[in-house]
């Protein structure tokens, strides 16, 4: 069986693109390898999407568009997409079982974080080093935690954590945020969380577990040790493109260069969401990705038709 549509990823760009495609008629299904809502599924509380004028947790907003898209008929299957390759009749997709056509595919598989890259973040990595409060916060229950990056997801989920700890040290490479004004009016109205900026984090300490951070001030150069129990880190994140590299325009940072329909450079391959190159992401960007490349893609499919 080929499907009209393939997509891969089924955070909100995917699961969106199923429901426009599903809404099109267009035999879809969507592909994912862990939970439906990707990212979204690890966020908090969620308060700038429209619609929700109480905060909406991502784990609710995931599992509500997901129900959508299966109310509409699109199957979502759990596998790893392990090789995508252009066939006469479109793409082969392969997973570990399967070999899957299609006729178009929109990949969505949105972004992965990026690595602090010191010494003990591999060896401590689950034991200590975290990049996910919402999984593993808990766990840190009235210790000291430290959080890593100047992001909005950085205080963010230093804002998340002091639900559970008993202080977060939130340590930033420069004295300026890049995190969006209300997360930092709200960082600074927070009494457990205390700031150290300037400072970059040169080894994570620990044998069995994480026992604390090696620092150096960025101006003097001045080194010191935190002791701390986790570090969660959050310094942007990586484009999950690698697969498809060969087939679309990547820029510098691994993002897939789309035109404004979504498409790529390859017939019939169009990319949605965070893993395109653009100027926000968001999951109402993310979104609208998802929902314009399932119209495109049915546009390209009749097309070929005719
Ligand atoms: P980000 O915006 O790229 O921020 C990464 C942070 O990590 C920056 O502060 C950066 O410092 C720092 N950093 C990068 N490399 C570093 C290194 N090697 N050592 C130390 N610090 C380092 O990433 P993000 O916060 O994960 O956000 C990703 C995207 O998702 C953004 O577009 C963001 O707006 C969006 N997002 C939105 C929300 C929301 O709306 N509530 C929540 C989460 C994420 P510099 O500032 O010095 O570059």
């Amino acid at each position: 069986m080929t499907y009209d549509l393939v997509i891969v990823g089924g955070g909100p760009a995917g699961l969106t693109a199923g429901i426009y495609a599903a809404r099109a008629r267009v035999k879809a299904l969507i592909i994912e390898r862990a939970l439906a809502g990707g990212k979204l599924t690890s966020v908090d509380l969620i308060e700038n999407y429209p619609g929700f004028p109480e905060p909406i947790s991502g784990a609710e907003l995931s599992s509500r568009m997901e129900e959508q898209v299966r109310r509409l008929g699109v199957p979502i299957k759990n596998a790893d997409v392990a090789e995508v390759k252009v066939s006469p009749d479109g793409f082969v997709l392969r997973t570990r079982d399967e070999e899957i056509t299609a006729r178009t595919v929109i990949w969505a598989t949105g972004s992965g974080p990026s690595p602090l890259g010191v010494p003990g973040e591999d060896r401590l990595r689950g034991r200590g080093v975290s990049y996910c409060a919402i999984c593993d916060g808990f766990f840190f229950r009235d210790q000291e935690v430290a959080v890593v990056g100047g992001g909005d997801s950085a205080v963010q989920e230093a804002l998340y954590l002091t639900r559970f700890v008993k202080k977060v040290y939130l340590i930033h490479r420069r004295d300026t945020f890049r995190a969006t004004p209300i997360l930092l009016e709200q960082l600074e109205a927070n009494s457990k969380i205390e700031k150290i900026v300037n400072t970059v984090v040169k080894e994570i300490k620990g044998e069995e577990g994480v026992t604390g951070l090696e620092l150096e001030e960025v101006t003097t150069g001045k080194q010191s040790f935190l002791p701390v129990s986790g570090v969660f880190i959050y310094v942007g994140v990586k484009p999950a493109s690698h697969l498809v590299q060969d087939l679309v325009d990547l820029d510098r940072h691994g993002y897939i260069i789309t035109d404004e329909k979504m498409a790529t450079r390859t017939p019939g391959l169009f990319a949605a969401g965070d893993v395109r190159q653009k100027p926000l992401r968001q999951i109402v960007t993310a979104v609208a990705d998802g929902a314009v490349a399932a119209m495109s893609a049915e546009r390209y499919l009749r097309e070929r038709k005719s």
